[in-house]
């Protein structure tokens, strides 16, 4: 018998829409596994960081790629992302890792082993969600719910200024909306799976929204796709 191919759900969109708590709580409500593609990019651009490496040293962050294993898990509904089998989750959100992120997910090595690993990470399961920035137009171009998040850019910059805070790490909202408006021109306008939304995604503006509307939406989505589809994305 053929096995069903899973039931991919992805959300995408810039920096600070809402992606990672919306999609942690949709996979939790489906029963889904979640997957946080942009702590993949972060824990690359922490390895690149911890090996002294130089941002623009293509070559050096190739061969580095293909010596880490970097995975994004939830172990009883906490988010974990594995580099090299360790949990890097506590140093990943800093400023600099965002900045440095961004710039090392443009290089097409980093996606590919990124993207190849994004896809694997789904075999045998029965569905999945998964967030960043290409997961509906390069990861999974063929899945059958796709969710767009946006959000004025004065509420992404407070909802940073507030998980920044509870690190203990205090930056004033205007500058975080500046490095967060560059973040996403760069993410926007590189040549290598830019962020944008997918020609048949579904836009949620998050702004005026509860974490339990955005939920709620979506998962509302997800229901009326999949009895589109059968459950599956075939
Ligand atoms: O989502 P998050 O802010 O953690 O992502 C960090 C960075 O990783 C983004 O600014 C983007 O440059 C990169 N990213 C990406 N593709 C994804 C997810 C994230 O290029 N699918």
């Amino acid at each position: 018998m053929r096995m069903r191919k899973p039931f991919i759900i992805t959300i995408d969109g810039p920096a600070g829409s809402g992606k990672t708590t919306t999609a942690r709580l949709v996979a939790e409500r489906l029963g889904f596994p979640y997957i946080d593609t942009g702590a993949m990019y972060r824990a690359v651009a922490y390895a690149v960081l911890s090996e002294g490496l130089d941002a623009s040293d293509e070559p050096s962050i190739c061969r580095l790629v293909q010596r880490i294993t970097v995975e994004s898990v939830t172990v009883d509904g906490v988010r974990r992302t594995l580099l090299n089998g360790v949990d890097v989750e506590p140093y990943i959100r800093s400023r600099e890792i965002s900045r440095l992120a961004s710039i090392v997910s443009a290089i097409p090595c980093v996606r590919q082993a990124m993207v190849a690993r994004q896809r694997a990470a789904v075999e045998g399961v029965k569905g999945a969600v998964l967030e960043g920035r290409d997961i509906g137009t390069v990861v999974f171009p063929d899945a059958p719910c796709k969710i767009y998040l946006v959000a004025d850019s004065r509420t992404r910059a407070e909802r940073r200024r507030l998980q920044l805070a509870a690190q203990g790490q205090e930056v004033d909202a205007s500058t975080l909306e500046r490095e967060i408006a560059e973040r996403d021109a760069f993410d926007a306008s590189r040549s290598h799976s830019p962020l944008r939304k997918p020609e048949d995604a579904v836009e949620v503006d998050t702004t005026h929204l509860t974490i339990k509307e955005q939920v709620d939406a979506i998962v509302g989505i997800a229901g009326e796709k999949m009895t589109q589809s059968g459950g599956t994305n075939a």
